[in-house]
């Protein structure tokens, strides 16, 4: 194929019309699927941290949360676990069910991080005696408030049913991804969870929803405690690509450099402005990821 032809080919895709946005978060972004009862979510570079007082980007998070996230809804899928997850679109993008979220963050902590340390002025770090769950009420403008079952079922944001459910599929997740992360030397210290209900053949059912990756998971490093999370991000600790691309690279779900550009040319219409002011990412001529280019 000679340089027109490649042209006119990447003309025509560009020109695919924007997808219907459905919502904007500080990490990901819905947009209408392409069949009803679907949403794709777009996972971006942007960080947040302490309900928005902090704002920046992180390069390649996106990609990389894609990535991770597709694959660990993967491996829960196959223990039993529902999840909204369909498959996965391009490199920042995922084709999910579109369910009605359940109001709340529910958080599983192993070990003492973060708010929790905080809060009882406890060491970082400390096993917990057995796994625990808290929740959160999810709204930014009163600051995710923490609540109770109590809270949960006087507000009506889910039945006493629905709570039995995401209580033991929120134990099973964190047996199943605790061990997965022992296994490549990653202590999963706590992690968020969301949950949402899907309607399907009249039948109402919880899933799960939302993303796993190291923006909703404390991952500490087994053997040197390093953090490999989104606690770098949140404490100036530096390296948080670096982080992040470590637990891609050793859940052997690292993508291929410079793939990114050529795949979301394909669903994208803004891409093509992106790829002008970076020349280093317009090196792929194919309209395809290379996966035979080996990272260095
Ligand atoms: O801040 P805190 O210690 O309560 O966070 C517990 C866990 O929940 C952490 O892994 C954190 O990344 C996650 N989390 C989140 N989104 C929030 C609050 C907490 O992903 N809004």
């Amino acid at each position: 194929m000679n340089n027109k032809d490649t042209n006119s080919k990447k003309r025509k895709i560009y020109t695919m019309a924007p997808r219907k946005p459905i919502y904007e978060g500080k990490a990901k972004q819905l947009f209408e699927g392409p069949e009803p009862g679907t949403l794709i979510q777009h996972f971006k570079d942007d960080a947040t941290a302490f309900n928005n007082a902090k704002k920046g980007t992180i390069s390649g998070k996106g990609v990389l949360n894609n990535r991770i996230s597709e694959f660990l809804m993967l491996r829960l899928h196959d223990m039993g676990i529902p999840t909204h997850f369909i498959r996965s679109l391009n490199m920042r993008e995922q084709l999910v069910k579109a369910v009605q979220i359940v109001p709340l963050e529910v958080i599983v902590r192993n070990y003492v991080a973060g708010s929790f340390a905080k809060r009882f002025n406890v060491q970082e770090g400390k096993a917990l005696g057995h796994p625990m769950i808290e929740y959160c009420y999810k709204n930014d403008a009163l600051g995710d408030p923490f609540v109770t079952e109590e809270h949960i079922f006087a507000f009506n944001w889910c039945t006493p049913q629905e709570m039995d459910e995401i209580r033991m599929y929120a134990f099973r997740i964190n047996d199943f991804l605790s061990g997965l992360f022992a296994g490549i030397g990653i202590r999963l210290v706590d992690f968020k969870l969301e949950f949402g209900r899907l309607y399907e053949n009249e039948r109402e059912m919880i899933i799960l929803a939302d993303e796993i990756s190291p923006d909703n998971c404390r991952l500490w490093d087994i053997k040197t405690g390093k953090k490999l999370d989104k606690d770098r991000f949140r404490q100036d600790l530096g390296q948080i690509e670096d982080a992040y691309r470590e637990v891609a690279r050793r859940l052997g779900v690292m993508p291929n450099e410079g793939a990114e550009s050529s795949y979301v040319i394909e669903v994208n219409a803004k891409v093509p402005e992106k790829r002008k002011s970076s020349p280093a990412k317009t090196k792929s001529k194919s309209s395809k990821p290379s996966k035979t280019k080996k990272k260095k």
